[in-house]
């Protein structure tokens, strides 16, 4: 889409409402703010039975944070903590409850992965956390994909190159309206699953993270200050696997909407 005809599509929350797209034009920041040649769209994620937005500053992802997927990937993971990657702001792609999203297949792939995962949304930031403070920063959760071009995320593991080409692409964060904690409480068990065109293909129980939550806020914020509208994907667990165009995934977490996902 072209950047003029982007703007208009997006210009309010209503049009991103129904646009199944995350970004949208900036929101006028008054006469204070500075002039620019062009603009660049921000990134919110719709919160349910809110009008506001939640703004996205960061995503933070959590690496082999199930024993088992870690043991799939190759690790051990009594020896190998979790750890931490990031995807950029704008890989966001909203997925509205009830509807199934188109999501394009992207370049330079051929084994192209799902990954299912809790995602947190924080509304208050800090340095040091102390784990039992730790889930007082979390403003919500939802249902996310941390999409993974595998190949590629392989092929620089194995030269020892950085992960973004496999990890950081375009659209490469699928996730579902954010659920504010007064209405879903913490999440720290329940299945979460993933199914491709209804075949169950990964389930497994959120208290078999390695970090907890509340562990990944605190783990976090000894290595990065974090700040309100950091999001934290909390990592997948076992059975990762490929799909093609064509497929259609289904999201689960118990306690949220499910999110689908045809791949196109
Ligand atoms: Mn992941």
């Amino acid at each position: 889409m072209k950047s003029r005809q982007r703007r208009d599509v997006l210009k309010t929350a209503t049009a991103l409402l129904v646009g199944g797209a995350a970004s949208q034009a900036m929101p006028s920041l008054g006469a204070d703010a500075p002039k620019t040649p062009f603009n660049v769209a921000a990134t919110f994620i719709p919160i349910a039975g809110m009008s506001e937005m939640f703004p996205v500053r960061r995503i933070y992802c959590i690496g082999r944070n199930y024993a088992a997927h870690s043991r799939e990937m190759g690790s051990d993971p009594t020896r190998e903590p979790p750890f931490f990657f990031q995807k950029p702001t704008d890989a966001i792609q909203w997925v509205p409850p009830g509807e199934t999203i188109d999501h394009p297949y992207p370049p330079l792939t051929k084994n192209y992965h799902y990954e299912i995962e809790l995602v947190a949304a924080l509304h208050q930031g800090g340095r040091n956390i102390p784990i039992d403070r730790a889930l007082e920063h979390v403003f919500g959760y939802t249902v996310g994909l941390d999409m993974t071009r595998r190949d590629l995320q392989r092929a620089m593991g194995d030269e020892k190159k950085p992960w973004e080409i496999g990890k950081s692409f375009d659209r490469s964060a699928p996730l579902g309206p954010l659920q504010p904690v007064p209405r879903v409480q913490h999440f720290t068990q329940g299945a979460i699953s993933l199914k491709v065109n209804g075949q169950v293909k990964q389930s497994a129980n959120l208290n078999q993270m390695i970090w907890s939550v509340a562990e990944q806020v605190s783990k976090l914020s000894e290595a990065f200050e974090l700040m309100p509208g950091d999001i934290i994907y909390s990592g997948t667990p076992e059975n990762v696997g490929p799909v093609v165009r064509g497929d259609i995934m289904e999201g689960h977490i118990d306690g949220l909407p499910d999110i689908r996902v045809k791949v196109v």
